[in-house]
């Protein structure tokens, strides 16, 4: 195999991490909740208008902090796209809930709204949204209908922070919001991620949850005079090491949000022959959608076209990726989960979705050289045939 010269990603610096994490060190409050951990904190609910956010050790963890405080028990429902990570199905599953899988659009990837009544059942208490790549699920009529039916809204934010729904923050739009600072996310601190809340009841809950279901936090307000096991909860903070990186990290994120937009609409200008041709298909941005610019992908036309152009650039070093192996068919999804109807869309899409290298730090040369290969592959093919 030769040499990797373009990664996937590529974890960065922004900038002060590593004097954020020696002032952490020094001012000696190395576990959770301490001054960097309130600063991120803070610095989430004035940038995104959210009105509580709790830092969490990953998305993972915030997506199970939204299943408790959502109250779900054995038995009862929550809609998903089968086509996301199996966090988002697996913090349900383990407060006993049943996944129930539905299609995904064609456009955005994104959870179909269309085919939400027809998954509803008697037992359904949620839907659960993923923002693919940063662009917005159709959060109207996705709220609509919650409304109508009495159901929570969690959003899966994982890839879409800092993008916008209609002028709102997306992970705010929702009832609870989930974000992920995994270093192949846009802003990074290794592990990491936030939960969002938009009711005062649930964030006075999710406090406590969060602090292994006491109200340490009350007592540390000087609110009680000692703290107590109140409700079930675990430890989903993260130490003041990872807050310090992450706070630094934030410092730089419109920045960081910036390139990438950028990279992805010069990734959209150089590909617009493939879709011009009918080769290929881009990624659509619906109106009102500001996205994070998480993922670029490209539809291939069959499964045989994405695996032998992965293999022609990982022959000259660049490191291109599928994405998700839809859960409705995986083995625990199976055994957990029921899918709603037939998912043409998610199976097709699974077998011929490509996404081509993006990382802040990513140069213009580099992305023209992706380009190149790419289009040179499809050029040469076409001369082939
Ligand atoms: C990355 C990701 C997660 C999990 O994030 P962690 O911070 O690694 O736990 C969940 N959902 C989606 C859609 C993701 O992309």
């Amino acid at each position: 195999m030769p040499e990797l010269r373009i990664p996937f990603a590529r974890p960065f610096l922004a900038g002060k991490e590593l004097h954020f994490i020696s002032q952490a060190v020094h001012d000696g409050h190395l576990s959770g909740d301490g001054a960097f951990t309130r600063r991120c904190n803070r610095w989430l609910e004035e940038t995104l208008g959210a009105r509580r956010a709790l830092l969490t050790h990953s998305c993972t963890g915030a997506l199970e902090m939204a299943a408790l405080l959502a109250g779900l028990g054995p038995g009862d429902e929550v809609i998903m796209p089968s086509f996301t990570f199996v966090s988002t199905a697996n913090a349900f599953v383990l407060r006993g809930a049943r996944p129930v899988f539905v299609d995904i659009r064609p456009d955005t990837l994104n959870l179909d709204e269309r085919l939400l009544e027809a998954a509803l059942g008697p037992r359904t208490r949620a839907v659960a949204v993923v923002h693919y790549g940063g662009v917005g699920c159709e959060m109207d009529a996705i709220c609509a209908f919650a409304r109508v039916h009495g159901l929570r809204v969690i959003e899966d934010a994982a890839h879409a922070f800092l993008a916008r729904y209609r002028g709102r923050a997306l992970g705010t739009v929702g009832d609870l919001g989930c974000l992920s600072f995994h270093e192949t996310k846009n802003v990074i601190s290794g592990e990491g991620g936030a939960l969002l809340v938009q009711d005062e009841a649930l964030a006075a809950r999710a406090e406590i949850l969060w602090e292994k279901g006491t109200n340490r936090r009350a007592f540390f307000r000087g609110e009680v005079d000692k703290y107590t096991w109140i409700e079930v909860g675990s430890s989903f903070l993260p130490g003041e090491l990872t807050a310090a990186f992450l706070q630094a990290q934030f410092e730089q994120a419109g920045r960081i949000t910036e390139r990438r937009r950028a990279l992805c609409a010069m990734y959209r200008e150089r590909l617009a022959p493939l879709e011009e041709q009918g080769l290929a298909t881009l990624p659509r941005q619906p109106g009102g959608c500001e996205t994070s610019g998480h993922v670029f992908f490209l539809l291939t036309r069959a499964p045989e076209e994405r695996a032998a152009l992965i293999a022609h650039l990982r022959e000259r070093g660049i490191l291109a990726l599928s994405h998700y192996v839809p859960l409705h068919s995986s083995p625990a999804g199976r055994r957990l989960g029921r899918a709603a109807g037939e998912l043409p869309v998610t199976d097709r899409v699974s077998e011929t979705v490509l996404r081509l290298p993006l990382y802040f730090e990513m140069t213009d040369a580099e992305l023209g050289e992706v380009c190149d290969e790419v289009l040179g592959w499809y050029a040469r093919r076409r001369a082939a045939s």
